[in-house]
């Protein structure tokens, strides 16, 4: 960690696991090819196993059906390279998935979402309705696409209740869970989940390294060829470094994902401090159920990139809006599909919490929001 600064942006990135940092550097020594059949191969080999089962228990799913990808974005990718006929996605998800769903050329349907966030079941329902009535398009070539829960607002969506849904009416589901892993229970075979997307640098793994998680019966078109890797379902010689930081990470994020009271405590804390500094301030996403980490606050007024930069200047990393692709300032369309006004939307600053995260640094982003504050006030007088 950067000293003197306080970091809360972990739903861009976490700062590495001091157990992550350690297996990397210990599988940087393993040199061998985990294709080879030496004694070398082998090693490469053993780390690689002994880390899918840890990734396969941070998902509750089965060691064989995980599949190391370069991170959660190629995951998503590889999920849209079967020919889908029909998509139904949720209007909030994250470009990684939401792009590769345009560009597959399957009928897309955008499922809405309420003021909250939350994405509208019943509309969801509507929709595969709808077009199954059609005879031409067969449920088994339907995908439903759902985030287990949103990287800027924290919004837990109801996975249980859309995985019935798609499971009475004979759908496929992927569900995003790069922010919910290592913050929520999941638990993929007991949900029926077909694909699951998941990300290492989130929870304090490296960067570079996710997997795709694809149950039983659900098939898959390979996006890399080339090599019979991960049972042929992705080639490429296997990032070994980092698939051993994943797994530790994954190993560490699971010992935490029962105890998210810590983390609550400190996220209320924030934003009691924010409220209590600027009172007309907005939590985008409090009234739904949110991940204990994250929380998106816009004071009207406050444009979000004016005050990212305060705040860094301030020593406080936070960030405005959906920061995966940092320096974008384009309008959110997580928060234009949940309805909120731009003067609103504008003005969001994403803090996200982590691992790492203490009450000095709780305390130290509230007096800076407070200097903010004040500063900002004397302006207006000023003008
Ligand atoms: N899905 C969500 C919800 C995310 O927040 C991110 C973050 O970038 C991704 C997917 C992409 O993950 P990765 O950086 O591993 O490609």
């Amino acid at each position: 960690m950067n000293a003197g600064r306080t970091y809360l942006d972990y739903n861009a990135t976490a700062p590495l696991r001091p157990e992550a940092r350690a297996a990397v550097v210990a599988a940087l020594d393993t040199f061998g090819n985990a294709s080879s059949v030496h004694a070398e191969g082998r090693r490469a080999r053993a780390l690689i196993e002994t880390a899918r089962m840890e990734v396969a228990a941070l998902a509750g799913a089965s060691p064989r059906d995980v599949i190391f990808t370069s991170g959660a974005t190629e995951a998503a990718n590889a999920v849209f390279e079967r020919a889908w006929q029909s998509l139904f996605v949720s209007a909030v998800e994250h470009p990684a998935v939401m792009a590769p769903a345009q560009r597959c050329g399957a009928d897309l349907h955008v499922i809405p979402v309420d003021a909250s966030g939350r994405i509208d079941v019943g509309a969801l329902a509507g929709s595969l309705d709808h077009v199954l009535a059609d005879s031409s398009r067969r449920p088994a070539d339907s995908l439903i696409a759902v985030q287990y829960a949103n990287n800027e607002t924290g919004v837990v969506q109801p996975i249980a209740e859309i995985a019935a849904l798609a499971h009475e009416r004979g759908t496929r589901l992927m569900v995003d869970a790069v922010q919910a892993a290592g913050r929520l229970e999941i638990d993929q075979r007991a949900l029926g989940i077909d694909y699951i997307v998941l990300s290492s640098h989130k929870i304090g793994g490296p960067q570079g390294a996710g997997a795709l998680v694809v149950g039983d019966e659900a098939k898959l078109n390979a996006l890399l060829v080339g090599g019979d890797q991960e049972r042929g379902r992705r080639a490429g010689t296997e990032n070994v470094a980092a698939i051993a930081g994943f797994a530790a990470a994954a190993a560490a994020a699971r010992r935490e994902v029962g105890d998210v009271t810590r983390l609550a405590a400190m996220r209320d804390r924030l934003e009691d401090g924010l409220r209590a500094a600027t009172p007309d301030a907005i939590v985008i996403g409090g009234d739904a159920e949110r991940l204990a980490n994250t929380s998106l606050v816009a004071r009207p007024g406050w444009p979000a990139e004016t005050a990212v930069i305060a705040l860094d200047l301030a020593g406080v990393s936070a960030s405005a809006g959906a920061a995966c692709s940092s320096g974008k300032t384009s309008r959110s369309p997580v928060l234009a599909a949940m309805g909120l006004d731009d003067d609103i939307a504008n003005c969001a600053v994403r803090f996200s919490l982590g691992w790492a995260t203490t009450e000095d640094d709780v305390s130290r982003c509230i007096e800076a929001w407070q200097r903010l504050a004040r500063k900002r006030n004397g302006a207006r007088l000023v003008a």
